[in-house]
């Protein structure tokens, strides 16, 4: 990724620990010798956030609730008064009741159905009204998918209708942006082990059936994720706008169990 992103700035949003997805695009970007700057939900996550962010030499531009207009107002009103415009927007978020995220889809509530799509859907396309206005020479907004999205997977529910929701909406913002040269575009992560999945009921389940059954034979990292993402953030990618990258060992385009594989 080397010097890839040199000169460009970009906002991160969603990094809650050194496991998440966030921070391994946050440092697969640096590394390509971007400028970062962070938001985090939530006073409690600052401790957390704040060492990372500086190991990056980032910005930290305080708590931002991405279903709050007025925190995101203020989120994007700070990179404006520091950085004036804005080559790329990172959007990690996603949330549901865990009480949700196993068992049946159809026992959802209407409340959390609601907070679920606006969390995990609306709030790109909020971010993206926003990140419009500071990127008068294009960009790229990045956002992160699952492959529930596509494909019925157990206990994720809710949140693959959400995820479905929002890769349609890559595409409508990509249509929309477009003729400002702002690309939009979606890694679809296969799955990691991190906070947001370990509220998703037997997420160990799901991750062994990944590694036996996807082409590469393994699960991702947030790394190669990084990696990915990386590009599609830099001109490397400048002929993309609209796609789901499926950054997952492959498994998408598998249609059957491996037989060679163990059981779990
Ligand atoms: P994570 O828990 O590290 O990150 C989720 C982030 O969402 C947290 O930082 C949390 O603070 C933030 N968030 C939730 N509600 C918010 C709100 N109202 N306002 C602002 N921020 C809010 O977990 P992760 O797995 O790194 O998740 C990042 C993205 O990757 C999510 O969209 C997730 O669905 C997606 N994804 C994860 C996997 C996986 O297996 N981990 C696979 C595919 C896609």
């Amino acid at each position: 990724t080397s010097g890839i992103l040199a000169g460009k700035r970009g906002l991160v949003m969603g990094l809650a620990n050194n496991r998440s997805i966030a921070w391994g695009i946050a440092k697969a970007a640096r590394d390509a010798g971007a400028e970062l700057a962070f938001t985090y939900q939530g006073e409690s996550l600052e401790k957390r956030v704040r060492p990372l962010a500086l190991e990056l030499d980032g910005a930290v531009l305080g708590h931002c609730d991405v279903t709050d207009p007025a925190s995101l107002d203020a989120t994007f009103s700070e990179i404006e008064r520091i950085w004036g415009t804005l080559d790329f927007v990172v959007h990690c978020v996603a949330f549901s009741d865990k009480d949700q995220l196993t068992g049946r889809y159809v026992d959802t509530s209407a409340e959390n159905f609601n907070n679920t799509l606006l969390v995990s859907c609306y709030s790109f396309t909020a971010v993206a009204q926003r990140a419009e206005k500071l990127m008068p020479n294009g960009g790229s907004m990045l956002t992160l998918t699952y492959y529930g999205a596509e494909k019925w997977m157990p206990h994720y529910n809710v949140m693959g209708v959400a995820k479905a929701a929002l890769e349609a909406s890559v595409r409508y913002l990509a249509a929309d942006l477009g003729g400002s040269n702002i690309r939009i575009n979606a890694i679809s992560a296969g799955p990691i082990k991190t906070l947001a999945a370990s509220g998703i009921g037997d997420f160990r389940y799901i991750l062994k059936w990944n590694e036996y059954n996807a082409p590469l034979r393994r699960s991702v990292t947030i790394e190669e994720v990084g990696e990915s993402a990386a590009f599609l953030l830099s001109p490397m990618s400048r002929g993309i706008t609209g796609e789901i990258l499926h950054v997952d060992a492959g498994y998408h385009i598998v249609g059957m169990k491996n037989p060679a594989a163990p059981d779990i």
